[in-house]
Order: structure tokens, then sequence, then C-alpha cells
């Protein structure tokens, strides 16, 4: 079918240029992941950064530290990364175990190395327009739409899934390029108002067969976010082989969001170094 946006060939083509710039102007950016416990669904996205980084020339630092750790010394882990002059982003692979209080956590990272953009004052500074470090995920989602020339402005964009990481920043980056935006929820009543009207659909709510054909529009560009596990394989939260006939386009899952955010994440260590280095 060739209405199927193909992110992993996106993001190849993302990774190959962050690539090219790191060695053209001479960059030396790291990353600094912080990782608790042993989840092992994180296990294999740190692996992928790390691979990531790797690949394009992003030095890559992994950092175990046990479930039983206290909250203190994983604080003081991060504030001896924001006073390391050699480390340029910071992460802590999210969720943390139960117990820990991630908003105090992720808020002790330096704005500056917080490349994961979920710190108060990147997330404000993103409101405001102002320069500063965005969420991985919708900014792969916003490339994706830009490699694929949908058009934004004035058009109607609906999100489903209102997260902090994923559905809140995407609102300002759809606002920022005029789009009128429509965020539905748990709580929201008859989504399919909002979805049947939307030229292009966003959807983040982890439930698999959320959308259904019955919901979307023809010719809808269908962003799905979602990553559900179902019968030990991977899909997202729109009925792909439905929603597919009716979409002009469609990112799958696997293959479609999820290598955008890996990619977006080492344009974000590049833009942290420069910013750190200017
Ligand atoms: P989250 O924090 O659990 O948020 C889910 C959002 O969806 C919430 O706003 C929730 O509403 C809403 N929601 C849940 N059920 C709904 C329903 N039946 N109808 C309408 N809205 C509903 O999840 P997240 O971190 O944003 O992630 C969402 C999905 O994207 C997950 O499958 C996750 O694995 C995936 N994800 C993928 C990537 C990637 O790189 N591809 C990155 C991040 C996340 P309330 O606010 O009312 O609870």
């Amino acid at each position: 079918m060739n209405n199927i946006i193909d992110g992993v060939t996106a993001s190849l083509e993302l990774k190959k240029n962050i690539k090219k710039e790191i060695e053209k102007d001479g960059l030396t950016p790291s990353l600094a992941v912080i990782m608790v416990g042993d989840n092992k669904a994180s296990k294999i996205y740190v692996r992928n950064k790390k691979k990531a980084c790797e690949m394009v020339g992003i030095n890559f630092t992994e950092i175990n530290l046990p479930e039983t750790i206290s909250e203190e010394l994983i604080i003081n882990e991060i504030r001896r990364l924001n006073e390391d002059d050699l480390v340029n982003g910071i992460l802590v692979q999210l969720p943390l175990p139960s117990g820990f209080d991630e908003g105090k956590i992720i808020n002790e990272i330096s704005p500056l190395k917080d490349v994961d953009g979920l710190t108060y004052q990147n997330v404000g500074n993103l409101v405001l327009e102002n320069e500063c470090l965005v969420s991985c995920t919708p900014m792969g989602v916003m490339e994706l739409l830009k490699m694929y020339n949908v058009p934004l402005k004035g058009k109607d964009v609906c999100i489903v899934g209102r997260s902090n990481l994923v559905g809140k920043p995407l609102i300002q980056l759809l606002l920022q390029q005029d789009a009128t935006v429509s965020i539905c929820h748990s709580k929201s009543v008859n989504i399919k108002d909002y979805t049947k009207r939307a030229d292009v659909l966003i959807v983040a709510a982890g439930h698999p067969n959320l959308i259904t054909k019955d919901m979307v529009k023809d010719g809808v560009v269908v962003i799905d976010v979602g990553i559900n596990k179902e019968n030990d394989s991977l899909c997202g939260d729109v009925d792909f082989k439905e929603v597919s006939k009716k979409a002009s386009l469609i990112t799958p899952v696997p293959g479609g969001v999820g290598p955008m955010t890996v990619a977006s994440l080492l344009k974000n260590v590049v833009k942290a170094y420069r910013v750190q280095n200017r």
C-alpha cells in the first residue's frame, strides 16, 4: 500500500543527517541515561537508544541503579551529571519503579540537559514558544507530518490522549503550525464526533482498536502513537487493517512513530550540545 508512512526509512534519513552534522562540524555530544530497576521493556528502549547513539556518533553512558536506591541518591547522581561538562543530555528512563516521585526527580535535571523535554522550564517555554527542548515523541510526530508534506494550517487535528509526554506537547506544536486542535481523553463524551471531523488524527491512548473505521473520515491522515502488546505481537491504538482503507496516510505499529522518537532524542542531544557550547 502506498498510503503507509514509513517511520523506519524516515528515521534512518534523520539519523544519516545527524551523523553527517556531527562529523562535519566535529561535534562531541554525549548522553547519559539513568535506569532504575530492571523493567524489561525499559531495558529494550535503553538498548535501542544506545544503538542509535552509537550509530550517529553520540557518546552514550548508561547508569544502572537498583530499585532499592533512595530518591536522594538518584538526585545526587543527576546533580553530578548536571555539573559534568562532558555530559550534554540527561535522561531518566521512565517509568520509575513505584514509590518514586517522578516529577521531583525529573525536575532535578538541568533544563539545558533535559533531552526528554519534561522539566517545568522546557514545558513552560514550549507553551510560550521560546527556545527549548521538546518531548521526543511529539517531535517525531511533527517530523513525520513534515516529511510527508501533510498540511496543518487551518486543518482540524484531533489528538486522543492528553499525557504530559505526548498529547499535551503536541497541542502546542500543532498550534504553532496554525492547526485547529481538539483533544480527547478518557472522560470525553462521544469521541467519534471529534475524530470523524479530523483531517489529521493522532492517537496516543494505549488501547488496541480504540479507533475503528466508522470513527474517521475518508482521506484522513492517521498517526498512531500507541504501542500495545497483543498475543506476543505489537499493535497500535488504531484498527489498522480497516482504517488504512479510508486513510490517505497512516502510520503502522511497529515501524511508524517509534523509530522517530529515538531519532528525535538524537536531535535533542545535538541541540543541547550546541546550546551548551555557544
Ligand atoms: P498515558 O500517560 O497512559 O496517557 C494515555 C492517555 O490516553 C490519557 O490522556 C488517557 O485519558 C487517554 N485515554 C485512555 N483511554 C482512553 C479512551 N478509551 N478514550 C480516550 N482517551 C483515552 O500514556 P502515554 O504515555 O501518553 O502513551 C500512550 C500510548 O503511546 C501508549 O500505548 C504508549 O506505549 C505509547 N507511546 C509510544 C511512544 C512511541 O515512541 N511510539 C512513546 C510514548 C508512548 P485520561 O487523561 O483521562 O486518563
